[in-house]
């Protein structure tokens, strides 16, 4: 159960298979609070039968859907959006409930979701093709902008609401019909969008939300011929197989994937501006973002003011149950989140790093952790190489910016990446020369609707929102006319 909804049918123990609702079997998946342990629901455990009765009637919805004009589709998007604005409240308990940030975040985090929502019904509207002169006399060129069709996306339990909307928000406003599967620790926030899109007039069948077997639902869409389009955000290790098992069917795929994001403080910096920008980009979500500071670069000058204001920062940062007054980081997804980082913290001390604060299980209990800062980190220490996806900020000390450069790009991962400084030259060096999809200048804070979303190298491919993420729902279709 979920306290002080104001709506309980935004919490429904099913799942939205083919336009049914299919309730829990003697087999369902227990979804905890990460906060308590305790159980707070179940929801059934579905596998291929039911993956391909869904992405069947995907199939049979969605040429409907997309003979309807844009404009229709715009409405039912943007009808979807109001509701989900008129039940953040509801929306945000229910993810702190099942993924344990503050409810602010969660709050927070319905708001972000639904801004997708709302700019792909605008994007809708404006899926232009073109005209290009002929080649002969006697022929025109056109080109048309077509959805791409059935669409399969498998989506984390790190943004329950948020990396659901951005899928779903270009697939359909672009005339796709989707198949869900979301994590099996937050189903919940991804039903509860389901009966929202029932209620904003989705058409049955058009989006399905499959709970269950990750690998047996996963090998389904992957493989079933009439999915033409996969879009995951995960793990890069997933990510992988997903290719392979994707590549007999020529599927496109949009993956995004892991990170480890370097953030990089130079001499010239505002420090204060600095250390804010680190607070939101290490431990917004408990550390638990792909987009979250990994490694923290200091320029030598700084180095020390720059640690000392960070630890006094995060020493009055308060944990606890997300549901309480005042909580700024909520408890860790589960105990192999907590394991993780707690060998990184242990494995950087053991090679000589200095705690300056935290460093510790929290004695709340759970898989709650101490917000940490460590200094003297360096390149041979785990927190280097990979990502922590934990409340950890470990401080890398540099001497100039080439050097910092090779270190910032010595990683096989391109997501976000993060700077500060003020000399306009150094700014524009760079930011060309990281190399990664999205970079931050001054800010830690960089994810919105209207910006395209995603990186290079293991980090994935294709974009989310913005203009471009509508383009990947897709397929450019080439007229030549002739005898003209
Ligand atoms: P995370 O570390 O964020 O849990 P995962 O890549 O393990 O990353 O999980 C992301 C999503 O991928 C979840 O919805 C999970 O259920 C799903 N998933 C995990 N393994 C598979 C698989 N073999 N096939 C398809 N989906 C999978």
């Amino acid at each position: 159960m979920i306290p002080h909804l104001k709506d309980n049918r935004l919490f429904r123990q099913a799942a939205l298979v083919a336009g049914n609702w299919v309730a829990p079997g003697p087999d369902a998946i227990d979804v905890r609070n990460p906060a308590t342990g305790e159980i707070i629901g179940r929801v059934p455990k579905l596998g291929a039968t039911e993956a391909r009765a869904a992405i069947e009637a995907a199939q049979a919805a969605q040429a409907g859907w997309a003979a309807r004009t844009a404009a229709e589709r715009s409405q039912i998007l943007r009808r979807w959006f109001d509701l989900m604005v008129a039940n953040k409240e509801d929306l945000g308990r229910i993810l702190t409930a099942e993924q344990g940030k503050p409810l602010k975040e969660a709050i927070g985090e319905i708001v972000y979701g639904a801004s997708f929502i709302e700019w792909f019904s605008e994007e809708a509207r404006r899926v232009y093709g073109d005209v290009i002169p002929g080649h002969q006399r006697d022929k025109r060129i056109i080109v048309l902008k077509q959805p791409i069709g059935v669409v399969a996306a498998i989506t984390p339990w790190n943004f329950p609401n948020a990396m659901i909307t951005r899928k779903a928000g270009p697939a359909l406003a672009a005339g796709c019909a989707m198949v869900l599967k979301p994590a099996s620790q937050t189903p919940f926030s991804a039903i509860a969008l389901a009966v929202l899109g029932e209620m904003a007039g989705l058409p049955e069948g058009l989006f399905s939300v499959l709970t269950g077997s990750a690998q047996a639902i996963g090998a389904e869409m992957t493989g079933n011929a009439l999915v033409r389009k996969l879009t995951f955000t995960g793990s890069t290790e997933i990510g992988a197989e997903l290719y392979r098992q994707s590549a007999p069917t020529i599927k496109k795929l949009g993956l995004e994937l892991g990170g480890n994001a370097p953030f990089i403080v130079f001499n010239d910096a505002d420090l204060d501006a600095a250390v804010e920008g680190a607070l939101i980009a290490k431990f917004r979500n408990n550390g638990q973002t792909c987009v979250c500071a990994n490694r923290i670069y200091v320029e030598d000058g700084v180095y020390e003011a720059f640690a000392g204001k960070l630890r006094a920062a995060v020493s009055n940062l308060k944990t606890g149950n997300g549901f309480d007054e005042g909580v700024d980081l909520g408890p860790l997804i589960d105990a192999a989140a907590l394991a993780k980082v707690e060998e990184h913290v242990g494995d950087a001390v053991s090679k000589g790093a200095k705690l300056e604060t935290g460093g510790a299980r929290h004695k709340l209990g759970g898989t709650f952790y101490e917000p940490t800062v460590l200094t003297g980190v360096t390149e041979d220490m785990l927190v280097a190489r990979e990502e922590t996806f934990g409340p950890v900020a470990p401080l890398f000390r540099f001497g100039g910016e080439a050097d910092v450069i090779r270190q910032a790009n010595a990683t096989e991962f391109g997501l976000a990446s993060y700077f500060y400084a003020r000399d306009i030259a150094k700014v524009f060096r760079v930011a060309e020369a990281l190399e990664y999809g999205m970079v931050g200048v001054n800010t830690g804070l960089i994810s919105t609707a209207e910006a395209p979303f995603g990186g290079v190298k293991l980090s994935g491919l294709g974009r989310e929102g913005s203009r471009y993420g509508i383009e990947e729902f897709l397929e450019t279709k080439y007229l030549c006319i002739g005898g003209v």
